[in-house]
């Protein structure tokens, strides 16, 4: 279905819902939603709605249906798959929940907090710190991605071996519908079959069936003992060997288990401001190790060393450090979660967040690094990521002195390469940024076309005027 324009009597009506001061017409202010973090999209809106309350976003929503107005949910703008840009047609408005950042409720008894989707996840995370709890999400864009987005994309980041990923940290939602009908699915419940389940159809939809004004968030103990290290080691074969011996070690106390290459050791050392490199000599590959335990500070000590010891005894630790404070703690994480904006200075990457079963990781490294190379000599391989999870992030770098834009131009071919060997493993083409506007043909090509149908008519059971986010995740013009 195609969304004629917005005229200016219906921008006006808009804008009365939120109040003038909150509905953005100066394209000044509008330009830095248009855009996303690495540039590969840019959209044009002509005017940005900031609702207060889910009352201002149910009438948003219910004038938007009537009126066949498409709507693109937006909240930290730090997706990566373009789900929160909107199209270059001009038709499409914004919404942002950044005045919807509250939070609404902390029961450290329960272990739940209760917050709105414009909530900061920085600001989640601080305010079950201050009942003293973990909200356990943890992403390099903390600082700005916020709860409604990191549940539409059902975001992972650095914590998901032990705690899961946000589908596995909400309790219950609260979503206003295309049609302005707001559900209260605020529920606190661990055990709830009551039918089928709309909270998680809600999540790692992407914006595409309504738009999450509230969540409730599960809540765990803080660590007492925490500890990271960082190891030097031959090979991927090597680091999953490692990890399997961290498995057994430490069991739920092994909170994070990250690759890294040499080569995105170099890149942080040489752009990132502070970061240096904790081992003397370089090694091919190196794990990150973060262990956090809820006994005593010690267990997590002993955890630690013995691990090192029996990597280094059987040879497939190299060389190793453990942080002595937790500013080294914060510095080796920082390195880690650096490793994507480093390779922004050395000029264009082609990207993949994959996943693959764990144990498939040496052979997909080894099949893809010779699929690339072969395909494109020279290409700088910067894959690293969380490995304890089978998620690679499966970057490249343009070849020292080429072309960019020629670079950039072979992306489709290159990820044709990367997801073939991908899907030949089973695996998957997005773990954790979702499909938005940049894997969406894709999707539609890889899933079984009983997949496909079975989204399409949940897409238009929902949303039978195609208003909300159309054209991202999946199309119901086809098919
Ligand atoms: P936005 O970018 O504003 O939106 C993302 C999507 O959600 C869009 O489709 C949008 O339409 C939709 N949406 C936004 N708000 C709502 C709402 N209230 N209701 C319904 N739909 C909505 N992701 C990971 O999973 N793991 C990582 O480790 C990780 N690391 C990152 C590191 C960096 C430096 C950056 C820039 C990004 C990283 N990401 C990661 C991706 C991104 O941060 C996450 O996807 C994040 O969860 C998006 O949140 P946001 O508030 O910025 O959402």
């Amino acid at each position: 279905m195609t969304i004629q324009g917005v005229p200016s009597d219906l921008l006006q009506q808009f804008a009365a819902i939120v109040g003038e001061a909150n509905a953005l017409r100066d394209q000044a202010d509008i330009a830095p939603r248009l855009v996303e973090n690495r540039g590969l999209y840019h959209g044009v809106s002509p005017m940005v709605l900031k609702p207060g309350s889910t009352q201002e976003v149910s009438a948003i929503l219910k004038l938007a249906t009537e009126t066949r107005t498409a709507i693109v949910p937006q909240t930290g703008n730090t997706g990566l798959v373009g789900g929160q840009v909107p199209s270059t047609a001009g038709t499409e408005l914004i919404v942002s929940l950044e005045r919807m950042n509250r939070i609404r409720d902390v029961d450290p008894v329960a272990n739940v907090l209760v917050a709105e989707g414009g909530a900061i996840l920085a600001e989640v995370q601080k305010a079950a710190e201050d009942v003293g709890r973990l909200f356990p999400l943890s992403l390099g864009s903390e600082g700005s991605c916020r709860i409604g987005g990191n549940l539409a994309t059902n975001a992972g980041g650095t914590a998901v071996l032990a705690y899961g990923n946000m589908r596995q940290l909400c309790l219950g939602l609260e979503v206003v519908l295309p049609t302005g009908e707001i559900w209260d699915g605020l529920r606190r419940l661990k055990k709830d079959n009551t039918g089928y389940d709309l909270r998680d159809l809600f999540i790692g939809a992407e914006g595409t069936l309504g738009i999450i004004t509230g969540a409730v968030l599960k809540l765990f103990p803080q660590p007492v003992g925490h500890q990271v290290a960082f190891a030097g080691l031959s090979s991927p074969e090597d680091a999953l060997r490692l990890f399997e011996k961290a498995s057994n070690l430490c069991g739920t106390a092994l909170t994070g288990f990250e690759l890294m290459p040499r080569i995105g050791v170099e890149f942080t050392t040489r752009h990132i401001d502070g970061v240096r490199d904790p081992l003397s000599e370089p090694y091919p590959w190196y794990a990150l190790i973060d262990i956090s335990t809820s006994d005593s500070a010690e267990t997590a000590e002993t955890m630690v060393q013995a691990l090192l010891e029996l990597g280094l005894e059987t040879g497939l630790v190299r060389d190793a450090v453990i942080a002595s404070s937790v500013a080294q703690q914060k510095a080796l994480w920082h390195m880690r979660e650096s490793m994507s904006d480093a390779q922004k200075p050395e000029g264009g990457s082609i990207k993949h967040d994959v996943s693959v079963p764990v144990s498939s990781i040496p052979a997909f490294m080894e099949a893809a690094e010779k699929g690339v190379l072969a395909a494109m000599p020279g290409a700088r391989i910067c894959a690293f990521g969380h490995l304890g999870d089978g998620n690679i992030h499966y970057n490249i770098s343009q070849p020292v002195g080429a072309d960019k834009q020629a670079f950039l131009e072979r992306w489709r071919e290159i990820n044709g390469i990367v997801h073939g060997i991908v899907l030949s493993m089973n695996g998957s083409i997005s773990a954790e940024h979702g499909i938005g506007q940049l894997k969406r043909d894709e999707l539609a090509r890889i899933r079984p076309a009983i997949e496909i149908d079975l989204m399409r008519r949940i897409k238009r059971a929902f949303d039978p005027a195609n208003i909300m986010n159309p054209g991202k995740v999946i199309s119901i013009d086809e098919g």
